[in-house]
């Protein structure tokens, strides 16, 4: 590294003197951590050597743009950091976020290659000395994992990312991936029945953590914890071969039963989806036709760069494609007409009502109509009843799941309770 760009302590050190230093009343100060995605792969490709003088550049180059007042270190060998001193407002944090931005966005001479970064920012602010350097640093940290998240190009530090889910996701985060190693994460199967032959058609895996102090983690929220991040593919890679495997217990346990997966809009956004579920279908055995694909409407309507694609390959595999929470979302006819759609899931929160409040019975009947008018399968979710059930078939509802039939459960008990 550089001489002239310190490391961590001599920005700590920087960091110190600057916040203890008098300075103006409105005067603010501002730490911004810069990530790049991809480096660490790049590491492997590149070499090690190369991506140290990719960052010494990137480096070098802030240190030239930023006023003489201003800092640049590392904090990481895939990590810098810029001091901002003497701002006036927070928004000339935000403005000077943006010059770095565009700094950095410039592509990176490597001999023979260039090569575009991506960066992203984590900012956080401190009015005078009220700050303790650490902990300043710790905030533009929280804002940092913020903006990956929610794949944005910068977030700056708000009171909320302390208490929020993410922040207990840090470590979480950590724990989910050795959990998923040790299995110590599994998934539960829930079966759907066919209201007009009586067979189980389908069991819709669910995932399940219980973690050791926190006990039980809803399973949207591991999703939410690995999105954004390397897990989800992981994890996602996981339920598939999971999901397939149990789909070739139910066959030799003598259940012609199929399997449901729900898939994120990371998921979908993952060039090699495709590819997963085709070499988990080919080891497995399974036919492609068992398996359902289960997105919620958000994941597929929202502009979603690549979704439409991966869906048109998964059916053209043969699998079937479900839209999952239906009628909570927003789609258009439009949307419902052009994607590959099998089947339709109203969402339970319809369900609940549709013995006992009439619109909800009329939106219920005209989602069935809906669906069977451009030829899906139509799926109720949440039935916990006997009443809902005779109602659903009334109005000619193709298949129906919840605590009616089985609540999920483990493989062994799901395939005991479906035998007996
Ligand atoms: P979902 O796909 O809409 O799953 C249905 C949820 O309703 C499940 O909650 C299920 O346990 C619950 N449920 C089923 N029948 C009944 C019923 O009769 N009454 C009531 N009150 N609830 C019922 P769960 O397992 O907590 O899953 C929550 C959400 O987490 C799922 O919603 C799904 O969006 C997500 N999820 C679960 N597993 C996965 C996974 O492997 N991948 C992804 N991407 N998301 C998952
Ligand atoms: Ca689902
Ligand atoms: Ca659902």
């Amino acid at each position: 590294m550089s001489a002239t760009i310190p490391g961590y302590r001599g920005l700590l050190r920087q960091l110190t003197r600057a916040l203890a230093a008098p300075a103006r009343d409105e005067c603010v100060i501002a730490v911004v951590l810069i990530d790049f995605e991809v480096l660490s792969e790049l590491d492997g490709v590149l070499g090690l050597a190369t991506v140290d003088r990719l960052v010494r550049e990137a480096a070098r180059r802030l240190a030239d743009v930023l006023p003489g007042s201003d800092r640049v270190g590392y904090t990481g060998r895939h990590q810098l950091a810029c001091l901002l001193a003497g701002l006036d407002s927070e928004m000339h944090a935000v403005l000077a976020a943006h010059k770095i931005m565009r700094t950095l966005a410039a592509p990176l001479d490597l001999g023979k290659r260039r090569l575009t970064l991506s960066p992203r920012l984590g900012i956080a602010y401190a009015h005078r000395a009220r700050h303790d350097p650490d902990e300043l640093l710790r905030q533009a940290s929280k804002a940092l994992l913020r903006a990956r998240r929610q794949r944005e190009p910068y977030a700056a530090y708000a009171p909320e990312d302390d208490s929020n889910v993410l922040m207990l996701g840090m470590d979480l985060w950590a724990e989910l991936g050795h959990a998923i190693e040790e299995s110590d994460v599994y998934l539960v199967y829930q079966p759907q029945l066919c209201l007009a032959s009586g067979r189980l058609e389908n069991a819709e895996a669910l995932l399940r953590w219980t973690h050791p102090q926190h006990g039980p983690v809803r399973p949207d929220t591991m999703v939410q914890l690995a999105e954004g991040t390397e897990l989800i593919a992981r994890l996602t890679t996981w339920v598939i071969n999971t999901a397939l495997r149990a789909c070739t217990e139910f066959r030799l346990a003598g259940l012609d039963t199929g399997v449901s997966i729900n898939f994120s809009a990371d998921n979908l956004r993952d060039p090699e989806l495709v590819e997963i579920v085709a070499q988990a279908l080919d080891v497995w055995g399974v036919p492609a036709a068992k398996v359902v694909v289960e997105l919620t409407e958000t994941a597929v309507m929202t502009d979603n760069v690549g979704a439409l694609d991966t869906l048109l390959c998964l059916k053209e595999m043969g699998l079937r494609i479900s839209m999952d929470d239906f009628g909570t979302g927003y789609s258009s006819m439009a949307r419902l007409r052009d994607l590959p759609l099998d089947e339709i899931k109203i969402d339970m929160s319809f369900i609940r009502g549709v013995t006992t409040l009439p619109h909800h019975q009329q939106i219920v009947a005209s989602m069935i109509n809906l669906g069977h008018s451009l030829g899906l399968r139509v799926v109720a979710e949440g039935v916990e009843d006997q009443d809902t059930c005779d109602c659903l078939r009334d109005m000619g509802c193709d298949l129906i799941q919840g605590y009616l039939i089985g609540r999920p459960a483990r493989l062994p008990d799901f395939i005991a309770a479906m035998q007996g």
